[in-house]
């Protein structure tokens, strides 16, 4: 049997920039090979490390190690009874059945250790600080909840892979991915000591340490489990957990080739113990309603830190161009808000224009983009360019409405403002269509959009297609 052992957990003080650490090592071995798994914290939650028990590591490891051909998982250190049962009978049946169906061979590892359902008592709710727009949703949502014992009291800040520094549009980043952490990390503590929470930093080498041991994996098929691993490390402290959800569930997918953050709404729940419930936050909010909640949330304005790349916003890659289209299109002067987050004239001098005269490209080729689109039509239309039409009519073309009730739209999409609003039977000078959208002239000059399904060609005069 191909089995990776977790032989030996022990906790060691270190001094570090004169701060004191405590690090939790965990030695883990095959028959081949031998390292050493580490996670450390400030010497004050050193107490709360769990060296007495292997969830948080076999949470941390067990699909990686199933994917590099693992049987058993062994542990001479117990395993809280709650998560043994979930994962061996809730989690792991259900990869092991898609790896059958995609015909693949990988084993249904086993767990072996045994179990426990002592109890903790860890007291905190806790939920992971990066400053992003999820973060700043999750605060908005749990800050002043109906129940107090729901609240947040900490928030954490893992190295657990996340800063990778490589983005689509800008490649990778300058700086290693310590940097980015440490750089990163020093922004959420300024933020956090502004503010008055209580920061649990869990430092580690389980980036490196996965892909030296097992093999390279990427980090989106698997950030849920090193998260929610790093937060079980520290169970006597924490009793619960909130995880920010980029998918809803009905965006639900279960595929071992896709982010996990897809399949987590599931997955989530099966990762309590004893001692400690895990949560998805922000259930139903779209992108959009985050972001709507989080310009109302005044500590996010000096704070909000999105960027893959930088440890201040770069202002160039994916998401901090995501970010600044959305906070843009929420209407005027929301985005100044934020002008101490990123150079705001930067971006308006050098890439406001640019990016959303591409809005039309984007939001066919990506559904990041479509939530810009849909924002920027309800709060800022200024933002959103005419698009370039795929037939243009010539002069004296005549498109006339076949329905009753049909609304004129200032731009091409079922979201924009209604301009206008007629019966069947009314007719219009047609200048052009684009998408499902004829593009017409009323009788005031204004230009508007009627959806194809609603309007027919009275007199065609002939087209000129630009596109296709
Ligand atoms: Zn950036």
């Amino acid at each position: 049997m191909k089995t990776v052992t977790i032989k030996n957990i022990y906790k060691e003080n270190l001094v570090k920039n004169e701060e004191k650490k405590v690090r939790m090592n965990v030695c883990l071995s095959t028959d081949s090979k031998e390292d050493i798994l580490w996670y450390e914290v400030d010497e004050k939650y050193g107490p709360y490390l769990c060296d007495d028990r292997c969830d948080g590591i076999v949470v941390s490891v067990f699909l990686t190690a199933m994917r590099f051909g693992f049987e058993v998982i062994k542990s001479s250190y117990p395993i809280s009874e709650k998560l043994y049962y979930n994962l061996t009978y809730q989690v792991i049946p259900h990869f092991f059945d898609l790896d059958k169906k995609e015909g693949k061979n990988y084993p249904k590892i086993k767990l072996e250790a045994e179990t426990t359902s002592e109890k903790y008592n860890g007291n905190a709710v806790v939920t992971g600080m990066s400053r992003g727009v999820d973060s700043f949703a999750t605060l908005c949502e749990y800050k002043d909840f109906e129940l107090e014992d729901y609240r947040i009291t900490h928030f954490c800040y893992h190295n657990i892979g996340a800063h990778h520094g490589t983005d689509t549009l800008t490649g990778k980043s300058k700086y290693t991915s310590r940097e980015l952490f440490e750089g990163q990390l020093q922004g959420t503590k300024e933020f956090c000591e502004k503010y008055g929470y209580e920061l649990v930093v869990v430092d580690s080498n389980l980036y490196s340490f996965l892909n030296i041991f097992f093999g390279g994996i990427p980090f989106n098929r698997t950030h849920t489990y090193r998260n929610i691993g790093a937060a079980l490390i520290l169970q006597k402290l924490y009793k619960r957990y909130y995880y920010a959800a980029a998918y809803n569930l009905s965006e639900f997918r279960f595929a071992f080739e896709t982010d996990c953050a897809a399949y987590e709404k599931w997955l989530i729940p099966y990762l309590n113990t004893e001692n400690m419930e895990f949560y998805s936050a922000n259930q139903e909010w779209s992108r959009q309603d985050k972001i709507e909640r989080i310009i109302n949330l005044e500590e996010s304005y000096d704070h909000l830190h999105v960027c893959l790349v930088g440890i201040k916003n770069c202002g160039q890659c994916v998401k901090c161009k995501r970010t600044l289209m959305e906070l843009d299109a929420m209407g005027n002067c929301v985005l100044d808000r934020y002008k101490n987050s990123f150079d705001l004239v930067d971006y308006k001098q050098n890439h406001r224009a640019e990016w959303f005269s591409e809005i039309y490209k984007y939001k066919i080729n990506s559904g990041f983009f479509q939530d810009v689109f849909d924002c920027a039509l309800k709060h800022n239309p200024a933002l959103i360019p005419e698009p370039e039409l795929e037939i243009q009519y010539n002069e004296g073309s005549k498109l006339t409405t076949t329905k009753k009730n049909v609304n004129i739209r200032e731009h091409p999409s079922a979201k924009a403002k209604q301009v206008g609003f007629v019966q069947e039977g009314a007719e219009f000078d047609l200048i052009g269509k684009f998408e499902v959208w004829y593009k017409i002239r009323m009788e005031d000059g204004r230009t508007g959009y009627i959806f194809e399904g609603s309007a027919a060609l009275t007199r065609n005069w002939g087209y000129i297609a630009v596109k296709k």
